[in-house]
Parts: structure tokens; C-alpha cells; sequence
């Protein structure tokens, strides 16, 4: 049957008859079933991702694209006068992850299917997943972001594992979804959640009973833990999604005929960051439970678990209580007192204990002393962790020790995002680049090819024009394509420092208020969700929007410059916004970006880079060269002196430079006041002049240069062009697919 009829026959009437929600469903089960039918990657040892995330993003075009079915459906539906596009905007966009890190795991998921790997993700379903963001009086609002539908990628499945708490005992049902490899066969997602979660206990905005576990252990992700209870709910979740896990784990090694002694033949858990660490006790106490010796129990685990660290921001590293652990899980406790006696007994230097002298349990400990593998995400962020933040974990260990750089599905990221770029590469390389990204390299041949530039202007400003129409339909807001689009879409972090592109802003604003006329007008978009306690990254969206009120009815100002903050950024405003990129801002303050995926996902769909040396920037700009990357601001080795010495003050910032001061002063101006809230934009002022922890002003001036250098380049549209076509050429190797090898290659030889 072919899928004009397949489609007609679950539809039960004529396409041209059926509303895009009955098409959505009919393409849904149509490709479940697809996928259904495909081959299981299958081998003796099998890969487990465990992650706390899963930013998937949307699933049914990327799903046809690897069953090789898109164009056959676009074009099917076509004839029957239904558009694709309107068809994917039915679909809810799946909340299972909060950022960066989320996403890796599903690009990942993608890769190993695509390599045909034996590799399943393992984590959580969250009913309400990470909260939706809405903007009111220019204030982030939080809301529950609910995604299951009747019909969803979700299949309910019959396996059910019983987890324990301290006086409570609830089962573990595991839902799949099925990961479609390009053109290869097929792994699957397993999440686990609990019968009895209850949505209706969520009041107003996203607060809930804290409280009641068998309601809501699965209902969000990262629920606040501002106050005790939320980081008791934390410990619950993860500690819920590693026990199922682990029981997976080994009643899938025990199937395939694994006597537990070798378990490290059969399974490899891949632990994303140190969110799902309790599974190295918890499998330790299964094996002890079903035979297995103490000792040898710890050395099989050991062998089987390897860890990826995502951040050098010490707040960020796991830490937890012993009595929070006690109230929770008493269970693992014996074990990790082992765990942490025989590191004592081996090693004297306090700092690589795992219960510190405070009775505080190092979670990242656990993973490094009882993994055997430890990576960083990055070149310059393996060497960060080898030579300072993980040192003496390094001078112990320094076998473990690995760098796999992050990369990217290009699947989601160009196939499916930019389909007028793609046809064009198709076109000029031919399409081997979509199983060998390195192929990417080819189009260097026609870098003085003016055809080909030409064409790059104008895809990008196609795209910039459809990403004109959607701001315009979703949000209301008028900006033209003939200005220069500037983004920065990532998580709202001081680190990643938002406020210092807004400070530059209000400078712009400034100067064009004193009549210092921009050469070309600029569009700066933003998007970015603040964690809901995270009080100062609320109060620099605060300040963007009310920037975003004030410059855009401004008649004197808004000819040259506009701001535009777009509302729930995720996955699918993502897919919209990077193709329409003329300038990626990559700006965190060197050394706190772990490597950031953002910016490959940019640079692939011909953007150029304009950021600091930190994380994967430090990477794209040796395979550009310094022609077709914007680079400034002080280097990793200075920012981690000026911490070393604490000689870093903003005040001095504040004090002796004018252009800083006069827009710092301006958060508070009256013009400000008017649109936004004293409170929160005098807190936000203090916090800079007086801390400004991530040394904003520091970098102040080198930005601003920086991008007033790039701004100029883009007037002359050729060499621009030809910075944009170095830089597709150049991104094969942020290919996740390269990533996936090298996991391959050294920790996992499935
Ligand atoms: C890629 C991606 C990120 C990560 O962006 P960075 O700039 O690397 O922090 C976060 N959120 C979404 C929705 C993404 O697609």
C-alpha cells in the first residue's frame, strides 16, 4: 500500500477532506507502525544513556525524514492541498529536558541509531515537563507545559518495577519511543513513570504538594528546589528513574545469558552528568541482593559505568546531604559508606572523599572513583577539568580522563530545519554528507563560486523572512528582514551573560538617541527561560523585554535597532530561529561554558560566530580561522587568574568608564521605570555593579568593538556570504555522529 492509501485508509475519508489534527494522528500511527517494523539494533553488550533530560523536540518530521519518507509525504499531501508545515504545528513538542545537556541526549539517541548501535536512552516521563514560559508586564510566568495527548510516541508497556523508599513502595511503569536511525534500524527511549501521578494537584502557576510523592514524582522536570522538600523530590526522581534502570539493565543482561560476574560484557551505562549517579549503589546492591560479594559487586559496576561531566560552575555539581539520603533512600546508604571507606583506606587527601566532613554526599565523586571513564565535553573543558576543577581526581586517575566534543544530529539541525540549504548542498556535493558529515568539506570548491554566494544570501534571507512571519503571527511583533538578525537563544544564565548584550543595547539605544546613526539596522532576538528561583536571571529577562517595549515604539530609534524576546523558547522555536541567523552570539565568560551545542547548530546553517574563546567556541574558530569568526574578550587562563587573585571589581568597571556606567545607570532611568518594576531592576543594577560574578563589565568594552566589527563586515554581502559558506563547510565535524564514534572508539566498544 502506498501512503496516499495508507493514509486514506486511517483516515477513513479523502486527505483533502481530513483537518490537519486528523492528519497528524493518521501520520503518527502510520509512522509508529514504520518504525514498529524495523529492525532492533541488536549485539551482546548494549549502551544505556541514563539522563534526567531528553529535549527531543518534535518527532514526527524528524522520524520521516530517517524512514526516508518526508518528501513522499510533503508532496502527497500537497496534491491534496495540505501543507507539512501546518501539519508539525499540531504536534505538542515533547517537555522532557531543559537545555543543552537535554538536547545532547537526543542527539545522541539519534546517532547511535543512525551508526545501527545498540544504545537506549533511560529516563523519566514527565507529565508537565520542564514549565512553559509566558511573558507578562514584563515578567517571565510559569505554567505547566503539558504534552501527552491521546495519541502520542508514547507506548505504554507491561513492564513494571517495583522501587522503594524509606515507607514507601510505588512501581515503575516503562513507556517507550521508538528512535528512528537515518536510514538504519531502530533503538528506543525509555521512560519511566508512575500510575498513580496526578496532574489535577497543581495550583496556581506550577506550585503543587511537594509533598505527595505518589502524585507527583513524575509530573515535572526539575521541580524548585529552593526549599527542603523540593530537594527530597529531586532524590525521589532520580533515584525512582535509576532503580527502574537498573532493573532493566539487568534483566536485559540475564536474558541475553550475562551471569552477573560479567555484566560488563553485556551493558554500558553512559551516566549524563551527575543527575542518575545513584545508579552505581543501586546496582551494587542489586547484584549484592542477587549473589554477588560486596568487593566484586563494586569492581563489576565499576566496570560498567562510565560518566560525562557537563559544568566546572562548582553550584552546579551535585551535592547531597547525608540525612536527605537517610530520609529517602536509607537503602544505599551502607553502600556508599563503603564506597567512601575504601577511598579513605586508598587516598588521604580530603578533597576526593565522597562524604565530606560536613556529611555531605559529592555525588560527581561517586562517578569519578567508581566509573571508569570521566569526559568532558570539550576540548578546552577537558583540559579545565584535568588541570584545575578536577585536578586531584586527574593526578589520581589520569587514565579515566577523556575529551569527546559535543556534536549535533544534522538530521534535525539541517535536513529538517533548513530544507532550502540543504537542497542546495544536495545540489552542489551531492548527498554523502548526510552519512558522512566530513563531506560538508566539499563545498570549500566554491567559496569564489558568486552563484553559490548569491544563493546563500538569498536562502538566508527566506528564511529570515518566514521567521519575520512567524514573530509576527506568534507574538505579534514587525521586524524586517533586510536588518541584520543577532541571536542569543540559550538557558538565561549570568554565565552565558544575556546582560551583557543587553548592556550593549541600551549603549546602542543611547547613541542613537544622541544622534549617532547606526550604518545597518539590527534585529537582536533573544530566547530564554530562567529557572523559577533563579531570581537575577528573571530579573535580566525582566530588563530585556521592558528594552524590547521601550526601543520598538521608540520612532527614533526603532528604523535602526529592535529587540525581540521570544516567548518558551524550545526545540521548535529553535528549528525556526537558527536558520534565519546572520550573527550567533556565543558570549560566556571564558571557561564557564562547558562547550555549548547552540552554537554548531548556528554555524551549520551559515551564521558567524561572534563570542568568546570558551567551550566549543574555542574549536569552531580553529576550523574557520580568524577570517570568518568574530572572537573577544579576556581568555580562560586570565578569567581563571582574576578568580584565583579575586581582583576582579566591577565597581572600578562602574566607576571609570563612561559608556558602562551611563548604561548601567539606564536600567534604573525613568524611561525604565516606566515599563518595568523598581524592585527587580534595581536588584539587578546592585547585583552588577556591586558582584557581577561572571565579569560582565570586564568584557564590556572588547564586545563591543568586536561587534561593531562584525556589523560593519556584513555590509559587504559577498565576503559575508563567503564567511557563511566557511562555516558550513567547516561544521561536518560537530556532526554528532562523529561524537557517537568516538564514545564508541573509547568507552563503550559495542
Ligand atoms: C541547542 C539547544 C540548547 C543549547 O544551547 P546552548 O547555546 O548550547 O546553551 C538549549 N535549548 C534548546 C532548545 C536547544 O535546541
Amino acid at each position: 500500500m502506498n501512503i496516499q492509501e495508507t493514509l486514506q485508509q486511517k483516515l477513513g475519508k479523502e486527505i483533502a477532506q481530513a483537518s490537519n489534527e486528523e492528519i497528524y494522528g493518521a501520520l503518527l500511527s502510520m509512522v509508529q507502525e514504520m518504525a514498529g517494523e524495523k529492525e532492533r539494533t541488536d549485539s551482546k553488550k548494549k549502551l544505556y544513556y541514563i539522563s534526567a533530560e531528553f529535549l527531543i523536540g518534535k518527532l514526527l518530521s524528524n522520524n520521516m525524514i530517517n524512514l526516508g519518507i518526508f518528501n513522499e509525504v510533503k508532496d502527497v499531501l500537497a496534491q491534496n492541498g495540505k501543507n507539512i508545515a501546518e501539519i508539525e504545528e499540531v504536534e505538542p513538542e515533547p517537555s522532557l529536558g531543559n537545555g543543552g545537556l537535554g538536547r545532547l541526549a537526543a542527539c545522541f539517541l539519534d546517532s547511535i541509531a543512525t551508526l545501527g548501535l545498540a544504545g537506549d536512552g533511560v529516563g523519566l516521563n514527565y507529565h508537565l515537563g520542564l514549565f512553559k514560559q509566558e511573558f507578562k508586564n514584563n515578567l517571565q510566568r510559569e505554567t505547566p507545559n503539558p504534552w501527552i495527548e491521546e495519541k502520542s510516541w508514547l507506548k505504554k508497556t507491561d513492564v513494571v518495577y517495583p522501587v522503594s523508599f524509606k515507607g514507601l513502595n510505588v512501581n515503575a511503569r516503562m513507556y517507550d519511543i521508538e528512535v528512528t536511525g537515518y536510514n538504519n534500524k531502530t533503538n528506543k527511549l525509555h521512560l519511566f513513570d508512575i500510575d498513580s501521578v496526578d496532574e489535577t494537584i497543581v495550583e496556581d502557576g506550577i506550585t503543587f504538594n511537594k509533598e505527595d510523592i505518589e502524585k507527583n514524582l513524575t509530573l515535572f522536570l526539575y521541580p524548585d528546589d529552593s526549599d527542603e522538600n523540593g530537594r527530597l523530590l529531586r532524590i525521589y526522581q532520580q533515584y525512582f528513574m535509576v532503580s527502574a534502570g537498573a532493573q532493566l539493565i539487568l534483566d536485559e543482561c540475564t536474558a541475553k545469558g550475562c551471569n552477573l560476574h560479567d555484566l560488563s560484557d553485556y551493558a554500558v551505562i553512559q551516566i549524563n552528568d551527575t543527575h542518575p549517579t545513584m545508579v552505581i549503589p543501586e546496582l551494587i546492591r542489586l547484584l549484592v541482593e542477587r549473589g554477588l560479594d560486596m568487593d566484586e559487586a563494586i569492581e563489576v559496576v565499576s566496570k560498567t559505568c562510565a560518566y560525562t561531566n557537563h559544568t566546572i560552575l562548582a553550584e552546579a555539581l551535585e551535592k547531597w546531604p547525608v540525612y536527605y539520603l537517610k530520609k529517602v533512600v536509607p537503602q544505599l546508604m551502607p553502600i556508599i559508606e563503603v564506597l567512601d571507606d575504601k577511598v579513605r583506606r586508598k587516598f588521604e587527601d580530603e578533597s576526593v572523599s565522597i562524604i565530606d566532613r560536613n556529611d555531605t554526599v559529592h555525588m560527581a565523586h561517586i562517578d569519578i572513583h567508581y566509573g571508569f571513564s570521566v569526559n568532558g565535553v570539550a576540548s578546552l573543558h577537558t583540559e579545565i577539568l584535568k588541570e584545575t576543577e578536577l585536578n586531584n581526581f586527574y593526578k589520581i586517575y589520569p587514565e579515566k580522563f577523556n575529551n569527546k566534543t559535543n556534536g549535533i544530529t544534522f538530521r534535525r539541525w539541517l535536513l529538517h530545519c533548513n530544507p532550502a540549504l540543504t537542497e542546495l548542498l544536495d545540489e552542489l556535493i551531492g548527498e554523502g554528507y548526510k552519512k558522512d558529515a566530513a563531506e560538508l568539506e566539499k563545498l570549500l570548491a566554491f567559496k569564489d563560486d558568486e552563484k553559490v554566494l548569491d544563493r546563500l544570501v538569498e536562502i538566508k534571507h527566506a528564511n529570515k523572512e518566514a521567521l519575520c512571519k512567524y514573530l509576527e503571527e506568534t507574538q505579534g511583533v514587525k521586524v524586517s528582514p533586510d536588518t541584520i538578525f543577532d541571536i542569543q537563544i540559550k538557558r538565561l544564565h549570568e554565565y552565558k551573560r544575556q546582560q551583557l548584550n543587553a548592556l550593549y543595547i541600551i549603549d546602542k539605544y543611547l547613541e542613537i538617541k544622541a544622534g549617532k546613526i547606526p550604518a545597518a539596522p539590527v534585529t537582536a532576538i533573544f530566547g530564554a527561560k530562567a529557572a523559577p528561583a533563579y531570581v537575577i536571571a528573571k530579573d535580566i529577562i525582566h530588563l530585556i523585554l521592558c528594552l524590547q517595549e521601550i526601543i520598538n515604539n521608540d520612532p527614533e530609534v526603532s528604523p535602526y535597532l529592535k529587540v525581540v524576546m521570544v516567548e518558551n523558547y524550545n526545540v521548535t522555536k529553535a528549528e525556526k530561529l537558527i536558520p534565519a541567523c546572520d550573527i550567533s552570539e556565543q558570549i560566556s565568560l571564558a571557561s564557564k561554558e562547558a562547550s555549548g551545542t547552540g552554537n554548531m547548530k548556528f554555524m551549520l546553517n551559515g551564521a558567524v560566530t561572534l563570542g568568546t574563546e570558551d567551550g566549543a567556541n574555542v574549536e569552531i574558530h580553529e576550523l574557520v580561522g580568524n577570517d570568518n569568526i568574530f572572537v573577544f574578550g579576556a581568555s580562560s587562563d586570565e578569567v581563571i587568574e582574576h578568580y584565583a587573585k579575586a581582583d576582579y571589581v566591577a565597581r572600578d568597571f562602574y566607576e571609570k568608564n563612561p559608556a558602562i556606567k551611563a548604561a548601567i545607570d539606564f536600567i534604573t532611568s525613568e524611561e525604565v521605570l516606566k515599563v518595568g518594576e523598581k524592585e527587580n531592576l534595581e536588584r539587578l543594577q546592585h547585583e552588577i555593579i556591586s558582584k557581577d560574578w561572571f565579569m560582565t563589565l570586564l568584557d564590556f568594552d572588547s564586545y563591543k568593538e568586536k561587534k561593531e566589527e562584525a556589523l560593519r563586515a556584513y555590509a559587504d554581502q559577498k565576503t559575508w556570504a563567503k564567511k557563511a559558506l566557511v562555516n558550513i563547510a567547516k561544521a561536518g565535524y560537530f556532526s554528532s555522529d562523529r561524537t557517537i564514534e568516538e564514545y564508541n572508539r573509547d568507552i563503550w566498544h559495542l
